[in-house]
């Protein structure tokens, strides 16, 4: 007789769910951790492929931000300037969500303030005149004063946000994840998720078939596997770190060319990363690896605009694979009556992730 579940086992570990909850980075786990708020006696699941977090969670760059200014411009010569306004409050309240929800100190926040950093002054002149309608913004949205100023780094240009910051996403991962733990909620690792019938059967790759009152695809970049016709594809981002440097004058985070380029220090070291605008179709791909393109770019820009020179190493580098809607908003709906769906963070997880899960834990409540 082949392998079968025992009756214990099926009164037990296999019992039905209330909620299952697919992908554990912030997105799923800050998804459980809210519905188990609201549904305190509800029995919930996240089932992670990975023995780790395995899509962008742990693996970016770490930048609590709201967008650079150059950011927000290329987005308005594409989209409404009310859409840059909602999106640039809901950036700036999910973090704030974020920071209260697992503590500062247990995040490794550092407020050390965002920087636009401009490579020639011709650039720098085009977006430099903007500052104050931005200014005027913020105060409109978020009620802060003189939030953008500009100024010189290093005989650069620069733009400066006093409200931006660093933290440490496997930090902020391990908290939310021995939170989420700590509420009877049950994190299964090296769970990959092959399917889910719209009765919500949710069959694990050579595990049993769990049964859930309600599902929740919190997968991102890789979702389109399970859902394929929703509009969110898959985006890898590089990132590299170097070698400690004696002396390493950029302090903050960074942001370059409209944000496609973005850099900090970690200590002594520079992360880097980025540039995936240089092969956007060779990017869109939920494969990890490395661009040699991009890689190379990201190179030369820390030799020259950073002048590190030829007398440097990387210490890691690594990818990660983000989920892209065509409009940047995520997609936070109700597929049918067991299943719903929230992903395509667009690049700004860190900063929506924990909002965007706590929306979602109210659609599924209410359902
Ligand atoms: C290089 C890089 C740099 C970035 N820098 C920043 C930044 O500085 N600031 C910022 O705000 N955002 C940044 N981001 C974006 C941010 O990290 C993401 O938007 C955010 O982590 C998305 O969270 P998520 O929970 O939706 O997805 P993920 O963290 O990708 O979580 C989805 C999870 O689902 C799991 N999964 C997938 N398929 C299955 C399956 N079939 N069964 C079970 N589990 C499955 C995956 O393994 C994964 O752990 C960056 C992203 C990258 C890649």
């Amino acid at each position: 007789m082949s392998y079968s579940a025992s009756f214990w086992e099926k009164d037990s570990f296999l019992k039905p769910y209330d909620l299952i909850v697919i992908g554990a980075g912030i997105v799923g786990l800050s998804s459980a951790l809210f519905y188990k708020r609201k549904n305190p006696s509800d029995r919930v699941a996240v089932l992670e492929r990975g023995f780790l977090p395995q899509g962008a969670s742990t693996r970016n760059a770490g930048f609590a931000c709201v967008g650079s200014i150059g950011e927000h411009l290329a987005d308005m010569s594409k989209e409404s300037e009310e859409n840059i306004k909602v999106r640039i409050k809901r950036r700036y309240e999910g973090l704030e969500l974020l920071k209260e929800t697992l503590g500062e100190a247990a995040i490794g926040y550092d407020d050390c303030g965002g920087f636009e950093f401009f490579r020639s002054e011709d650039t720098f002149n085009k977006v430099a005149p903007e500052v104050d309608r931005f200014n005027r913004w913020m105060k409109e949205l978020i009620e802060e004063d003189e939030v953008y100023s500009t100024g010189q780094m290093q005989g650069y240009p620069i733009i400066r946000n006093r409200l931006e910051g660093a933290l440490h996403p496997g930090k902020m991962m391990e908290e939310l994840a021995g939170k989420v733990s700590g509420m009877g909620i049950d994190i299964k690792w090296n769970s990959r998720v092959n399917e889910v019938s719209d009765s919500g059967e949710v069959t694990i790759a050579n595990g049993p078939i769990l049964k859930a009152q309600k599902v929740l695809f919190a997968a991102n970049g890789f979702v389109q596997r399970l859902l394929p016709d929703l509009d969110i594809n898959p985006a890898r981002g590089f990132v590299m770190v170097t070698n400690e440097q004696r002396h390493l004058p950029w302090k903050g985070i960074f942001h370059h060319d409209r944000g496609y380029i973005y850099f900090r220090n970690i200590g002594n070291r520079l992360l880097i990363g980025g540039a995936r605008n240089l092969d956007k179709d060779g990017e869109q791909t939920d494969q990890f690896g490395a661009n040699e393109t991009i890689k190379s770019h990201l190179q030369e820009f820390v030799s020259e605009a950073l002048e590190f020179g030829r007398d440097w190493g990387i210490d890691y580098e690594w990818s990660g694979i983000m989920g892209f809607t065509s409009t940047k908003t995520p997609i936070v709906k109700q597929l049918d009556k067991h299943r719903f769906v929230a992903a395509g963070l667009s690049g700004m997880g860190i900063a929506i992730g924990m909002e965007v899960g706590q929306g979602a834990s109210e659609m599924i409540t209410a359902a």
